[in-house]
This record gives structure tokens, C-alpha cells and sequence, in this order.
């Protein structure tokens, strides 16, 4: 029994799925729109072992019979949720993308009869290019600016950095400075045995750019200020570049956007709901009635999971009452 606020019943328990709403929550992965319940207080965690050292808070974790994890290759450690339940078996997968990346392995796919499926890239038009191609791309671009200047990269701390410092390090041979919230993220994935290269800034800095450098720092510090503040003190041109899968809506003032995204396109979205198997599926986060009508149209049962309690009166919704 699934809910609009996503969340979901089995059993005598109730789990918020990426919320906070319950004492029980699934946390799929480490970003942040995602795992709140990691950081709110006295809650009950179902994640995998790298998502909560990747938030780095100690949390009390629980398990639920019937319930178990699948890799879901959105990030490193990102998991989707599998209930076996007499009706069917219910799968939630989290943000989930099925072409392997440097630093994670691409999303199984198990099968299901309801499924709860993440819509990110769900409209059609949405439609990436290869994934080894946008690397040599990146690889490319990195050592011919590197030629004339510096090269930073502005992406999300938790998993694309780790996958842009991967990508310089294996297809460009470049060793990149990192923001000390990037670096922190990336000795967790030191830690779990991901190889990554790349020399920390900050207090502990044993080495400071000099010459021509690449580096990778949070999205949000990549500004005006900071390219002309590099550009000043080192006398040299800055060449900014951004990764995400808005790239292909013209999102993102840098020199270069890369498509590059940790989410299924249009297509693999429509893989993975073929091979799930799933008789019903509900839509969340993001373009959600886009996917459900796309899904609809090619012979799908569809829904937003928003539509949830007007289209399935019968279910209770669960209010917090119900936690305490
Ligand atoms: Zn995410």
C-alpha cells in the first residue's frame, strides 16, 4: 500500500520513502533531497552501508522482513527498495540510471508487479548520448584548455564530482584539485576500495595549484567571482564547465555543459519499466505526469503517485499519527 507522500505500508509498518515522515525510512541514496531522515533525530534507517557513511551521521538502522535492497547505479552505494508482499512484489527505485558509470555499476532491474519509479529525464525528448562518449568528451576538452589555462568543474559534491575526478583521472591522466566537501566525499569512496586521485584543498592542503590546473569544486561556489578571482591571481584564462543531463535544455552558464547525468534517460526509463515486468506503475520526482502519459500511451498503467489518493480513495493515507 503506497500513499502520496510516498509512503509505503507493509505489514503493521509504515516507511516513508526518502522522507522523514515515519519513525521508518528508506533512505535510497546520500543526496540530500533524499536523505533528510538521516539527519532528523530518532528515526529508524533502511540504507546501504555507503549511503550513511556517505552523510557521515551515525543513525540507528533497522531492517523490515520481506524487504530488501538492489543496486540502483544513480550513485555509489544507491540502492532501490524490493517488498515481497502476498499481493505482488513492490519496487521503489529511488533515482536510478542503468549504463555503468566509473564509480558505480549500473541499476539491476528486478521484476515487480507495482512499481514506483523515479521521472527525473521522463519526457521523451529527454535522450542522452552515450555515456563513454561524454568522457572522451570531457577528457578532450580538459587537455586542450589545460593547454592555455585552468579548468574548473562545478558539480555536486555527493557523486558527480567523484565521477568527474574519475573521468580525468582515467581518460585525460589528469590529477584534479578538489574542494575540501568534494575531497571529504571521495575518501568515503576511498574508503569503500573506489580508486580516485586527486589532491585536496584546503586546511590540509599538502600542495598548491600551480601552473595549469584542473579542479572540482561544488556547483554553487562556481561563480563570477571566484573565475575572476582565479584569473587575477594566477594571470591566467579560467575555463569553467558544469555536468548534468539539463544540458540538453541549454541549462548552465559555463564555458561547457557536459550532458553528462547520474539519471536514466527517456529511453532506459522505458527499458527499465519493459523489463521490471510491473502491472502498475506510479510516477515520482519530477515530470511525473509527463512519464505517467508517456508510459500511458505506449500501453502502460500508469499515474503520477501524486494522483494516488484521488484515484484510490480506499487506501488510508497515513498521517503522523500513526508513528507515534
Ligand atoms: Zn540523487
Amino acid at each position: 500500500m503506497l500513499d502520496r507522500s510516498m509512503n509505503y505500508i507493509i505489514g503493521d509498518r509504515a516507511i516513508s520513502l526518502d522522507g522523514n515522515s515515519q519513525q521508518v525510512c528508506y533512505v535510497s541514496h546520500a543526496h540530500s533531497d533524499h536523505s533528510s531522515a538521516i539527519r532528523s533525530k530518532g528515526k529508524q534507517v533502511i540504507a546501504s552501508d555507503e549511503t550513511i557513511a556517505l552523510c557521515g551521521k551515525d543513525v540507528e538502522r533497522t531492517a523490515v522482513p520481506n524487504i530488501t535492497l538492489a543496486r540502483s547505479g544513480h550513485i555509489f552505494g544507491s540502492t532501490q527498495l524490493i517488498a515481497k508482499e502476498d499481493g505482488g512484489v513492490f519496487v521503489y527505485t529511488g533515482d536510478f540510471k542503468l549504463e555503468d558509470g566509473l564509480t558505480t555499476k549500473g541499476a539491476e532491474i528486478p521484476k515487480s508487479d507495482f512499481l514506483l519509479i523515479e521521472g527525473t529525464f521522463g519526457s521523451p525528448e529527454m535522450v542522452f548520448p552515450k555515456r563513454e562518449e561524454i568522457w572522451e568528451d570531457i577528457a578532450k576538452w580538459t587537455k586542450e584548455k589545460l593547454e592555455t589555462g585552468i579548468v574548473i568543474f562545478g558539480t555536486y559534491s555527493v557523486g558527480k564530482s567523484q565521477e568527474i575526478i574519475s573521468i580525468l583521472n582515467k581518460y585525460a591522466g589528469v590529477t584534479p584539485f578538489t574542494h575540501e566537501k568534494v575531497s571529504q566525499i571521495s575518501h568515503v569512496y576511498k574508503q569503500f576500495g573506489v580508486n580516485l586521485d586527486f589532491i585536496s584543498l584546503g586546511k590540509d592542503s599538502k600542495e598548491a595549484p600551480k601552473g595549469n590546473f584542473a579542479a572540482v569544486v561544488p556547483q554553487n561556489l562556481l561563480t563570477n567571482g571566484l573565475v575572476s578571482g582565479l584569473e587575477s591571481a594566477y594571470g591566467k584564462r579560467v575555463y569553467t564547465a558544469l555536468a548534468t543531463g539539463w544540458a540538453l535544455k541549454g541549462w548552465g552558464f559555463a564555458d561547457r555543459v557536459f550532458p553528462l547525468s547520474d539519471h536514466a534517460d527517456f529511453e532506459d526509463i522505458i527499458t527499465y519499466v519493459e523489463q521490471s515486468g510491473a502491472r502498475r506503475i506510479f510516477c515520482c520526482h519530477g515530470n511525473e505526469r509527463v512519464l505517467a502519459r508517456a508510459l500511458k500511451e505506449r500501453g502502460f498503467d500508469a499515474m503520477p503517485v501524486r494522483e494516488l489518493e484521488h484515484k484510490f480513495p480506499q487506501l488510508t493515507l497515513l498521517d503522523s499519527t500513526l508513528d507515534k
